[in-house]
C-alpha cells in the first residue's frame, strides 16, 4: 500500500489474477493457458501481470503489437510469447532472435519472416491464422492452400518452424449465436487440411474468455484470455465474475481533493449540464478523460463516496470531476472509489461499461499513464 496519499491509483491485486488464472486452467482442462497480456495487460501493468500469470499456470503469453511482445522480453519473461498484429517493415528479426512466435495471415507476412530468419540465422516460430469467419485478421479459406503450401516449403528450407494454427471468434460473448459453430466447423477443416499437407503444430487455438469460460468444444490445445483473467466477465449475458469463480483485479480511486456547500441552482461543471437541485454539497474527484475517465460518463458514472453511491455530476473534464454530496461532509481526502471488485459497495468495471454504453474492456484498458498502478 503506498505511503504518500496519491491523487488517484489503481490498485492491482495479483493475488486475484493468479486465482483467476488458476480458475480459468480449470475450466479449460487439459488445454494450456496464454495470458493474454496486450494493451499494457488490459490496463493493469503487462510486466506484472504476466508474472503473475505465469507463476499460477500459464505457459503463453499474447500481445497484439511486436513491441509489446519485445518488451516483455526485455523484462526477462522468458514464456512463449505469441504476437499477432504486424505490418509490413515491422521488427521480424528482433521478434525471431528473441523466440517471439509470429502470426501470419498472408503472403506478405511469410516473405518478411523468412527473409528475417535468414538474416537472424535461424529459423522463425510462426503460427499460421485462418479467418473462419471473423472477417478481421487472418487467412481467407480461398487463400489457405497457397499460405500453408508456401509456408510448409519454408520449413523445408529450413526457415521458418510451423508452430500453431489458429484463428479468433466472432461472437462467444453471445449465448446460442449460430456463427460459433460455423467458425468451429470452417476451423476443424482449415487445420485437417493443413495438417494432411504436412503441418505439425505444436498449438491448435481458437478461444478467447467467452469461449475459455463457456465453449469447452473450442478449446483444443490452448484458450487464450484477457479479460476473464482480469476478473471481468466478457459480457453480463454470460453472467458476472462471481458466477465463474473470477474477481476483478483493478480497484480505481481517487482522493477528494475539494468539499464545498454550494446553494441550489448551481451550474455544476463545463455547460452547465447539471443544475444543483437545492443547497447541497460538492465533491471534487480529481481525474477527469485525460486518466480514461469516459467523458460519456458525464451525468451518468457511479462514485462510492463515504458509504454511499453518487454520480458524476455534469460534464467530465480533463483532470476532474464533480459529485453531488447531498449536504454530507466527508473530510477532503476521503476515497472516492469509481470501481473494484464490488463486495465493498463499491461499482464495478461493468457500472461504469453499463453507464456509458460501453463494454468493461475499455473501461479498464483507457485507463491512463498518470494513474499509478499500485500492486498489492
Ligand atoms: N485472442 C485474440 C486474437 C485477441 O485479439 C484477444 C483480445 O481481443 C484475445 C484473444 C483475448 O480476448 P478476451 O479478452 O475476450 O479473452
Amino acid at each position: 500500500m503506498p505511503t504518500a496519499p496519491l491523487r488517484a491509483r489503481a490498485e492491482i491485486d495479483l493475488a486475484a489474477l493468479r486465482a483467476n488464472v488458476r480458475a480459468l486452467r480449470a475450466r479449460a482442462k487439459g488445454a494450456a493457458l496464454m495470458a493474454v497480456v496486450k494493451s499494457d495487460g488490459y490496463g493493469h501493468g503487462a510486466v506484472p501481470c504476466a508474472r503473475a500469470a505465469v507463476e499460477a499456470g500459464a505457459s503463453w503469453l499474447g500481445t497484439a503489437t511486436p513491441e509489446e511482445a519485445l518488451a516483455l522480453r526485455a523484462a526477462g519473461l522468458d514464456t512463449r510469447v505469441l504476437c499477432w498484429l504486424w505490418v509490413p517493415g515491422g521488427p521480424w528479426r528482433q521478434a525471431v532472435e528473441a523466440d517471439i512466435d509470429v502470426s501470419v495471415s498472408g503472403m506478405w507476412a511469410l516473405r518478411e519472416v523468412t527473409e528475417a530468419s535468414r538474416q537472424a540465422g535461424r529459423p522463425a516460430r510462426v503460427q499460421l491464422k485462418a479467418d473462419t469467419g471473423l472477417g478481421r485478421n487472418g487467412c481467407q479459406p480461398a487463400d489457405w492452400p497457397e499460405l500453408v503450401g508456401e509456408a510448409l516449403r519454408a520449413e523445408r528450407a529450413g526457415l521458418v518452424r510451423v508452430t500453431g494454427l489458429w484463428s479468433h471468434l466472432a461472437c462467444a460473448d453471445e449465448p446460442g449465436h449460430p456463427s460459433v459453430a460455423a467458425q468451429l466447423s470452417r476451423f476443424r477443416e482449415m487445420v485437417a487440411y493443413a495438417e494432411e499437407q504436412g503441418v505439425r503444430p505444436e498449438v491448435r487455438h481458437l478461444a478467447n474468455s467467452p469461449a475459455a469460460l463457456t465453449l469447452p468444444e473450442t478449446h483444443f490445445d490452448l484458450v487464450r484470455t484477457g479479460i476473464a483473467m482480469y476478473g471481468i466477465s466478457p459480457s453480463p449475458e454470460l453472467g458476472t465474475p462471481a458466477d465463474f469463480g473470477l474477481r476483478p483485479v483493478m480497484t480505481l480511486s481517487a482522493s477528494l481533493a475539494l468539499v464545498k456547500h454550494a446553494p441550489g441552482g448551481h451550474g455544476i461543471s463545463y455547460g452547465h449540464h447539471y443544475v444543483t437541485p437545492g443547497e447541497t454539497t460538492l465533491g471534487l474527484v480529481p481525474v477527469g478523460y485525460a486518466d480514461g475517465i469516459p467523458r460519456h460518463a458525464s451525468g451518468t458514472g457511479p462514485v462510492l463516496v463515504d458509504g454511499k453511491w453518487r454520480t458524476v455530476a455534469g460534464r467530465v473534464a480533463m483532470d476532474q470531476f464533480v459529485v453531488d454530496l447531498g449536504g454530507d461532509e466527508p473530510e477532503v481526502g476521503t476515497r472516492a472509489v469509481l470501481f473494484g471488485p464490488g463486495d465493498r459497495g463499491e461499482p464495478t468495471a461493468e457500472d461504469w461499461a453499463q453507464a456509458c454504453g460501453t463494454i468493461a474492456y475499455e473501461i479498464v484498458t483507457r485507463i491512463g499513464t498518470r494513474v499509478p498502478r499500485v500492486y498489492v
